[in-house]
Order: C-alpha cells, then sequence, then structure tokens
C-alpha cells in the first residue's frame, strides 16, 4: 500500500468538475465538495495541480513509449469523470490529472495502459500481453489504484 501524494483534505477539496470522453480505465464519479476554498484559490491550485500531473505523465510516457516501441500523438492531462485515462483514436492520450493524488505507481499504470492502446486497441490476450512485457507488475499497481480509489473517492 502506498501514501497518497496530497493529503485527503485537499482531496476533498479538489473533488469536481465535469467531463465527456469515453471511459476506459474506470473512474469513480466523483462530485464537487470545494466549498472551503475561494474560486480563485482553488483555480491557481488546480492549475498547479494539472501542471504537476502533466509533467509527471509526461515523465512516464516517455518510459513507457520507448518500451513499447509506440508514440502518442500527444500527452494531455483531462478532466474525464468517469476514466483515469483515454487513448483516442487521435492518438492523443489523456490523464486524468486527479491522479495526481493517486500513488505514482497507479498513475503510472494508467499511462502504460492507455499507451499499449496504441497498439492492441482492445482489452483482448493481446493487450494483457503486451502490457506485461513493459510492465511485468502491473497487476500490483492496478490493484493500487482500485484500492486507492475506494480509499478517497468512495466518500
Ligand atoms: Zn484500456
Amino acid at each position: 500500500m502506498w501514501p497518497p501524494r496530497v493529503s485527503r483534505l485537499q482531496l476533498r477539496q479538489l473533488l469536481g468538475g465535469a467531463d465527456d470522453d469515453c471511459d476506459d480505465v474506470d473512474g469513480s464519479n466523483s462530485q464537487a465538495s470545494s466549498q472551503s476554498l475561494s474560486p480563485t484559490m482553488r483555480d491557481s491550485f488546480d492549475a498547479w495541480l494539472r501542471e504537476r500531473a502533466l509533467k509527471d505523465a509526461r515523465a512516464f510516457a516517455r518510459r513507457y513509449q520507448a518500451k513499447l516501441g509506440v508514440e502518442a500523438a500527444g500527452i494531455r492531462v483531462g478532466d474525464q469523470q468517469r476514466a483515469w485515462g483515454t487513448c483516442g483514436k487521435d492518438k492523443v492520450v489523456r490523464i486524468n490529472w486527479r491522479l495526481i493524488q493517486a500513488p505514482a505507481v497507479a498513475m503510472e499504470y494508467v499511462v502504460a495502459h492507455e499507451l499499449c492502446h496504441l497498439v492492441e486497441r482492445h482489452h483482448g490476450p493481446g493487450f494483457w500481453a503486451k502490457l506485461g512485457e513493459a510492465m511485468p507488475d502491473w497487476r500490483e499497481r492496478k490493484a493500487a489504484l482500485e484500492s486507492w480509489e475506494q480509499a478517497h473517492l468512495a466518500v
């Protein structure tokens, strides 16, 4: 079990936002609860967290693009409400910026998972085999993501 990188209080303050995109790695339906920060403070805190999330996602992407032999058209952070990450037909990988709250291994898993979709569009045996080559301990990371999700988002 890994500790979250941002406190639970901060997390509660940050939950919120809505969005679109198709779901892939499941996220939860987190509803807004950020009353304790003024809108301006919340916006700049969010912007800072998003910036950090993007930096981490890009660093992980560099590592796993090399391992998988793929290249995304772009790595972005998004606000998907029901997905931790998506890989569009445009080959752009979008990572939910709220993962900055999760253990780093969890975000790393989501990044590798989405990059793997550049090779294997669907979750067939080929997909998991490919992911396993680049990230042998993906099951453990997936479990870390799920337990973090339950502990911190199912509030
Ligand atoms: Zn997937």
